[in-house]
């Protein structure tokens, strides 16, 4: 804020809020940028950009995506050999000046963080009835992540189309996020057991390939999901239904009588199926560096084999084999954290534990390897007691906020602060409307820059996710904004 307010001054102008002259909107870039002077109202023309960054495939990224964002009137781009050292590998740094567009960076995905930033302040030159090329205000922009770990969990349901899925990977790599988690819904059609999902669902082993590719692209990894504990059902408790048993109800033994919520943990060709399943996964997304296995919000067991096995073991034996699982394709597991905690254990109070006292007592005999993803879902709090104890333990932490804006912000600064090694945003079944436009700017903001104030708003997001339709060619009116229509259905469900 001050440096802007600095640099308007130093241009000789009136300064209203937001270091803007009055009663207007000033350019911003979400997220945040480390350091940013930006004029509101002096503008040069996008000509040229000159890159230095030692990976020379930048230059072709970089001409091909400028051709793409500003066709006939893309900038000329010209790649050097790095000028300045000390960039770490996500760093950029940005000048526009009449001289033209100068980035610097150490690698492509710096060049990628400083193209989505000049992308987002660069608007068509004024004064004509259609495009007829392109300005951007003078700017220093020198930008760098504070978190390494910046992802965003997504869920394939049965009724998501595959471009829904599409336009929220792209937002989150425009919104310099590095790792988006996929969840299948019961929506991924494996050959290895068809009826593990529903017979339509959208998450073809095609569409995956096809939006890894874009995530490649873009600069986002993506990792699969599959539960192999709890939410065996691949569906949410309050929608009651059981993508396989619904449908192949012989299945059955394969998972827990209550309800087929949890999967058989006794039972070896359960453990023989989700191997195969992991492995499967793991291969349609290209083996990337890690796998999610879910983990959450499991039963005690109710089946006679499962029963007179000793819990902690059972669950212990389970998780070791997952992820030896996950390990033999050359990824790391992640696992949500709530069965990890005994519930009623006061240390807990206030935050998410759904464990038993055998569950809790196993855990502390997991492979240090495992990533814990403590979720946690309220507003700020001053002290993250379950981050600090799975640090404690010698485990990797992501801390895994959802909608609460100031719970998602405190939860970054917490992650900046040492308590957990990244962060991983989720959506849920929350992808429309103003929920989606707030977790993505407090999401970004967070995990890129937190604590700091993010000048973007929501009429920001909304040109960014129009900029992305572009990218996608949106033909169908659907496919635009965050409705699907003009009128909203009916009110999102809760939980
Ligand atoms: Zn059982």
């Amino acid at each position: 804020m001050k440096k802007i307010t600095a640099f308007i001054t130093a241009l000789g102008l009136t300064t209203g809020l937001f270091g803007a002259p009055p009663a207007m909107v000033a350019p911003s870039v979400c997220p945040e940028p480390a350091s940013c002077e930006i004029s509101p109202t002096e503008y040069c023309p996008l000509e040229t950009v000159r890159i230095g960054c030692p990976d020379r495939s930048a230059g072709q990224w970089a001409t091909s995506h400028l051709e793409e964002w500003y066709g006939a009137y893309a900038p000329a781009v010209k790649v050097s050999s790095l000028k300045k050292s000390g960039l770490g590998p996500e760093d950029y740094e940005l000048t526009v000046s009449e001289k033209g567009v100068e980035i610097n960076a150490g690698t492509l995905q710096g060049v990628r963080y400083a193209l989505y930033s000049l992308r987002q302040i660069a608007i068509p030159k004024r004064g004509t009835v259609k495009v007829e090329g392109w300005i951007v205000p003078k700017s220093v922009i020198k930008d760098s992540p504070a978190l390494a770990f910046r992802g965003i969990h997504i869920c394939w349901f049965h009724e998501t189309e595959a471009w829904e899925v599409e336009r929220l990977v792209r937002m989150a790599a425009y919104y310099k996020m590095n790792y988006a988690v996929i969840e299948s819904w019961g929506s991924f059609r494996s050959d290895i057991a068809p009826w593990y999902g529903w017979p339509d669902g959208t998450m073809t082993k095609q569409e995956v390939a096809r939006i890894k590719a874009i995530a490649d692209d873009l600069g986002i990894t993506l990792i699969p999901q599959i539960n192999v504990f709890g939410h065996a059902t691949m569906s949410r408790d309050g929608a009651g239904k059981h993508a396989a048993l619904d449908i192949n109800p012989e299945y059955q033994p394969l998972f827990e009588p209550s309800a087929g919520w949890n999967w058989c943990l006794s039972n070896p060709e359960a453990r023989k199926l989700l191997t195969a399943l992991i492995g499967e996964q793991l291969e349609a997304f290209g083996n990337p560096p890690f796998f999610h296995i879910g983990g959450d919000e499991a039963e005690a067991p109710s089946c006679p084999d499962c029963i007179g096995i000793p819990y902690s073991e059972l669950f212990l034996n389970h998780i070791k084999a997952m992820n030896e699982a996950v390990r033999a394709n050359g990824a790391r597991t992640m696992m949500w954290h709530d069965m990890l905690l005994q519930r009623g254990d006061p240390r807990w109070n206030g935050f998410y534990a759904n464990g038993t006292p055998e569950t809790a007592a196993g855990f502390l005999d997991f492979p240090r390897d495992i990533i814990i993803c403590d979720w946690f879902y309220g507003g700020a709090k001053e002290e993250y007691p379950t981050l600090e104890y799975f640090k404690s333990l010698g485990f990797k932490t992501l801390t895994c906020p959802w909608l609460d804006r100031g719970g998602i912000r405190a939860q970054g600064l917490s992650a900046r602060g040492g308590k957990a090694d990244g962060i991983l945003g989720t959506l849920w079944h929350h992808y429309f409307g103003e929920d989606l436009v707030n977790i993505y700017l407090t999401l970004a903001n967070s995990a890129w820059n937190a604590g700091a104030e993010n000048h973007a708003g929501r009429h920001q997001f909304l040109s960014h996710l129009r900029q992305v339709g572009w990218d996608m060619q949106v033909k169908d009116p659907r496919h635009t904004g965050i409705y699907y229509d003009e009128l909203p259905p009916e009110p999102v469900l809760n939980n």
